[in-house]
């Protein structure tokens, strides 16, 4: 069985090569994102899933013993397959570069770039088939693909902003993931966020003295913007006085550091035409303190308090749990 995948891409996508750059839209780099979410939402479900990277064996998979997870069934580990093949073809072009300089900070923390990811043309195809005759996990697959589109992004560096696609070309049924996963058992952990905003002509120059290059983003249909609210978010954090360092950075990662629990998308044109954003992110259960501050982000207060006047944001924003987002 195979299945074609046309889609748009909303802010550019990111796979990495080895020198930092981005020169094509690799498979390895979009499976590593489905593997990703995979293993996230199977633990949510409660399934025991292994370390496929720990150095440790006992934490592998263990073909030998025909003792393998979940994941590594669907996504392969050593001496044993992946159960599907990724091809991505068709025409991307290259988003333009971006250089912010926020006013009114130290030097230090003050510049910013975003280097070009990947833009989809009209022909941008994945094409996806199960490589077992006997298997069908590509609805499976499909149905992880669309669950992405809709709440999260794919590829990486999704926390700096890249990777929020739509599919112009599929039918996928959230049923099957739904199935698959069965009963959340980690409630409360994985959420998302939705926000829409009214952008004034004059929005990115309010936030940013550097505005080259915005209004070619403009014109792509979205606006890179993540870096800022990734700023206004560690300020918020670091103002909590019941919030520590290293939970901050737990969440948000260091200064600079990929890696991060928060992921924030840049603003983009949705389907019905509309500014939109997308944050969605890990809670530690534990940490009731960062709990208490995440809710905080379901209410417009926190958003006009803090976004410029220009960037208005128009309603309560939309909050999920996974568990609602599955129901
Ligand atoms: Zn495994």
């Amino acid at each position: 069985m195979s299945e074609t995948i046309q889609i748009k891409t909303l802010t550019p996508l990111w796979t990495g090569d080895i020198d930092g750059k981005c020169s094509r839209i690799k498979e390895t780099g979009v499976i590593g994102s489905l593997r990703w979410w995979y293993e996230e939402l199977m633990k949510a479900s409660g399934e025991d899933i292994c370390n496929p990277t720990a150095d440790n064996s006992e934490e592998r998979c263990d073909k030998e013993n025909g003792d393998i997870c979940q994941v590594c069934r669907l996504f392969g580990c050593t001496g044993q397959k992946k159960k599907f093949g990724l091809r991505i073809s068709g025409d991307f072009t290259d988003s333009t570069f971006v250089k912010y300089h926020y006013p009114n900070r130290p030097n230090k923390e003050s510049n910013w770039y975003l280097k070009p990811g990947k833009l989809s043309t009209n022909h941008s195809i994945f094409e996806l088939w199960d490589i077992f005759e006997n298997y069908d996990n590509i609805g499976l697959i499909i149905s992880l693909f669309g669950f992405l589109s809709e709440n999260a992004g794919i590829g990486a560096k999704t926390q700096f902003g890249y990777g929020i696609i739509e599919p112009t070309v599929i039918d996928y049924e959230l049923e099957l993931l739904k199935r698959r996963l069965g009963e959340i058992k980690e409630n409360k952990k994985i959420f998302f966020l939705k926000l829409n905003f009214d952008i004034s002509e004059t929005a990115m120059s309010e936030i940013f003295d550097e505005t080259r290059n915005w209004g070619v983003c403009k014109s792509n249909g979205y606006l890179p913007t993540s870096p800022y609210f990734r700023y206004l978010l560690r300020e918020s954090l670091r103002e909590k006085s019941d919030i520590n360092k290293s939970q901050r950075h737990n969440l948000m990662g260091k200064l600079n550091s990929t890696n991060s629990n928060l992921k924030v998308s840049h603003i983009y044109k949705n389907k019905k035409d509309s500014w939109e954003m997308r944050v969605w992110g890990n809670v530690p259960p534990a940490n009731s303190d960062i709990r208490v501050w995440i809710k905080t982000l379901k209410d417009i207060t926190f958003w006009e308090d803090k976004t410029v006047t220009e960037l208005k944001v128009k309603e309560n924003p939309k909050f999920k749990w996974l568990e609602e987002v599955l129901e």
